[in-house]
């Protein structure tokens, strides 16, 4: 049976219907790249694909598929990660906002999965923003931190982590195998400096790809974490439902207020 909230799944009459009545637009975003030796290396779309998917059936918004590839050159080392440029992500995704736009979509929500895209995420978002398109940026790990906060320890909730790990093991179990779960500290090669970004990449801290704890990992924890993100971001698209093209527009050259 179809499912009418998933833009691959419908036909073009469908999406004139509901394009008619909608100005709404969920689209997910993530990464191919390792996650350690126990992670498939789709982790960051498809979890972002899990969560955006399950927001459009409960919010009736329609989803579009899954954007797979994303910012990871820092992963390169690990065989099998795909990387694209930053203006390439960029461009790719204001193109898929563009032709929401041009069906009338006012408002996007995107599902990021995979950190290095947030950036240029925001970046976009701020741009499209004058072109009438107002786009949110979502991160589930983040909202997962503030939810949770005895849940996962930090090394846990690094890349590849305890955490992530979690979320796999509640919507793919069959995609992760914990018998090449490791736990792994990250060497630093330079002393941690507040204040200093440092040039490196993955490969730099960890010999496994896995950025701390993963061992710790279990579907009961990924379950409860999912429920709590999915409602959360339901509590969200409602808001953007609602929200008035005068409230979202980008404004006006500033006036003297006084
Ligand atoms: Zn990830």
């Amino acid at each position: 049976m179809k499912r009418k909230f998933l833009l691959y799944e419908i036909s073009w009459p469908e999406a004139k219907k509901y394009f008619s009545e909608n100005k709404i637009a969920i689209l997910p975003v993530g990464s191919t790249e390792q996650h350690g030796p126990h992670n498939p290396l789709g982790t960051d779309h498809l979890i972002a694909k899990a969560i955006a998917e399950k927001v459009a059936e409960k919010t009736e918004v329609i989803c579009l598929p899954v954007i797979p590839f994303g910012i990871s050159g820092h992963h390169r080392q690990f065989w099998g990660t795909i990387w694209v440029k930053p203006e390439t992500l960029r461009n790719y995704v204001r193109d898929v906002c563009l032709s929401l736009k041009y069906y009338g979509v006012e408002k996007i929500i995107v599902v990021n999965g995979h950190g290095g895209n947030i950036s240029a995420l925001v970046e976009l978002a701020r741009e499209v923003r004058k072109e009438g398109i107002f786009m949110v940026v979502f991160q589930w790990w983040v909202l997962a931190g503030k939810l949770f906060p005895e849940m996962f320890n930090r090394e846990e909730r690094g890349h590849a982590g305890a955490e992530e790990t979690s979320l796999n093991l509640a919507l793919y179990p069959h995609l992760v195998d914990m018998e090449k779960a490791v736990d792994e500290k990250p060497s630093w090669l330079i002393k941690e400096v507040e204040g200093l970004n440092l040039p490196l990449d993955t490969i730099d801290y960890t010999k496994s790809g896995v950025f701390g704890i993963s061992k710790t990992a279990s579907k009961e924890k990924g379950e409860k974490i999912l429920e709590a993100i999915i409602n959360k971001l339901v509590e969200i698209v409602e808001w953007l439902k609602r929200a008035t093209p005068e409230e979202l527009a980008s404004k006006d050259l500033a006036d003297l207020f006084i």
